[in-house]
């Protein structure tokens, strides 16, 4: 009999997790409730387009409290990816999965970043080694996340709440691996890279 934990996973041997406001789309204090205030950063297209190209797996993790504030429906924000999404794939893109924390901080949940909830999401549906995924964000909470889950790479990006981010993580001692211009700039980096294959003695 097939039990469902025998069910094959599917294998994605380069992660890019991305954060979403602030990094692929301009953020607002305002919260994105529509398609028509969502507005994609400069050179964020190309980026995904590269990104997907050289064969990594894009995965957006992203907060989205204003859904249990009130403020926008799950099915408007469900609404929002399809068309981030259907731009991306028409610009040569592909976002290949979207896990989002619906909750206030409030509400102590475990998904909502700093917390790796989400991370574990895609971890319990994808078969992926998170030693070998790089996280990009613009934020502190997204910086601490990808520490608290594992993740390879963070990288910081300038764009969005970056700036400030920068100096936070400064204080408390959090490097990423780098701090990008923008994703255009992130993206280029990570290729150059290649977290995905790493070189070291544990990964030979
Ligand atoms: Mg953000």
């Amino acid at each position: 009999m097939i039990q469902n934990h025998e069910i094959a996973k599917q294998q994605l041997s380069k992660v890019v997790f991305l954060d979403r406001d602030g990094v692929i789309n301009r953020d607002s204090p305002d919260y994105i409730k529509s398609w028509s205030e969502f507005e994609f950063l400069p050179g964020s297209l190309d980026a995904l387009k590269r990104l997907t190209q050289k064969g990594y797996a894009i995965i957006l993790i992203t907060n989205q409290s204003a859904v249990n504030r009130g403020m926008i429906s799950r099915s408007d924000l469900n609404s929002i990816h399809e068309n981030m999404r259907s731009a991306v794939s028409a610009h040569g893109g592909k976002i290949i999965d979207i896990f989002f924390c619906p909750h206030t901080p409030d509400e102590r949940c475990s998904c909502r970043k700093p917390q790796p909830g989400l991370i574990h999401q895609a971890q319990s549906r994808y078969a992926l080694d998170i030693k070998k995924a790089c996280m990009v964000g613009d934020s502190v909470k997204d910086i601490e996340c990808a520490q608290a889950s594992g993740c390879g790479s963070k990288i910081l990006v300038r764009t969005g709440n970056g700036a400030e981010a920068e100096n936070i993580l400064i204080l408390k001692n959090i490097s990423p691996d780098y701090v990008a211009a923008d994703l255009d700039d992130a993206a280029n980096w990570i290729i150059t890279h290649d977290p995905a294959h790493p070189i070291s003695p544990d990964h030979p």
